[in-house]
């Protein structure tokens, strides 16, 4: 049975969207089955990964429309499959909440995909709205990509406040997988520093690899291409083989 992975964090642009795209790439280039959902209304995901926003997507298997397992596309990248997000999922936010079960559709939709696949992640908007619920529901554990940055702490509670609700009154096998710092340039003290206290702030949360600010995971999305894809050698993907192997081995 595959593991479901959401990965969350209310901000925009601390790298949700890459850390989904690029460690679905490297499990599957490990030669395990891999799905990745696109949750968010932006399609970054879907895009990243050379996919085009239409058809069946996450929407219609929200709405009930089709089955999961029917929405699944093939990427161009060996055993990595992909639910794309179609423009139509900006309005899920409205209408989901009126149909029935409403929190628990994508956990219920994705449930038999856990045969076809070892792991499934789940790539969320940047909001704690309806959509991120359904994924974290869904989910069996949770990265939190946070950017090192002089305001990484902020928000990181009220986060983990929502996790241990949603934890109590709706999916109590959700555990946190890991706190991963990213954009993470070594060359300042500020990185430094922000490493330091967040480590400090949740010991034994944080997982040990740290993504580099690297200029290749920032242009590998322009080619709809993972960055194993782009360049195997930079650092950024050096360093999502790595957090690859380690949500392997906490799992
Ligand atoms: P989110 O999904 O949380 O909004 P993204 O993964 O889309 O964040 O990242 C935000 C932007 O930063 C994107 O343009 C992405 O390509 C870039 N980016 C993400 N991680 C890195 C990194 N480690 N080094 C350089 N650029 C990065
Ligand atoms: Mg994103």
């Amino acid at each position: 049975m595959g593991t479901i992975y959401a990965i969350a964090n209310q901000k925009g642009g601390v790298g949700k969207t890459t850390t989904a795209v690029n460690v679905a790439a490297c499990i599957a280039a490990a030669g395990y089955e891999t799905l990745v959902v696109d949750v968010d209304p932006q399609g970054n995901a879907t895009v990243g990964l050379g996919v085009a926003r239409e058809g069946v997507g996450v929407y219609d298997v929200l709405g009930g429309d089709v089955s999961a397992r029917e929405a699944v596309r093939a990427t161009d990248i060996e055993r990595l499959s992909i639910l794309v997000s179609t423009p139509d999922l900006a309005g899920a936010t409205m209408e989901l909440p009126r149909l029935p079960g409403s929190e628990r559709r994508l956990r219920e939709a994705l449930e038999p995909l856990r045969e076809d696949y070892a792991f499934i992640l789940l790539d969320c908007p940047p909001s704690l709205g309806p959509l991120t619920v359904n994924a974290l529901v869904a989910a069996e554990r949770v990265i939190v990509p946070v950017q090192t940055e002089y305001f990484a702490l902020e928000g990181l509670a009220g986060l983990l406040d929502t996790l241990s609700l949603i934890q109590r009154d709706l999916n109590p096998r959700l555990t946190v997988a890991g706190m991963l710092l990213t954009m993470h340039d070594a060359r300042t003290k500020l990185a430094q520093d922000v490493e330091r206290e967040v480590r400090a702030h949740f010991p034994a949360l944080v997982f040990d690899t740290v993504i580099p600010r690297n200029v290749r995971l920032g242009e590998a999305p322009s080619y709809g291409i993972p960055v194993i894809h782009h360049d195997p050698h930079c650092s950024g993907a050096e360093a999502y083989f790595e957090l690859a192997k380690e949500v392997a081995a906490r799992g």
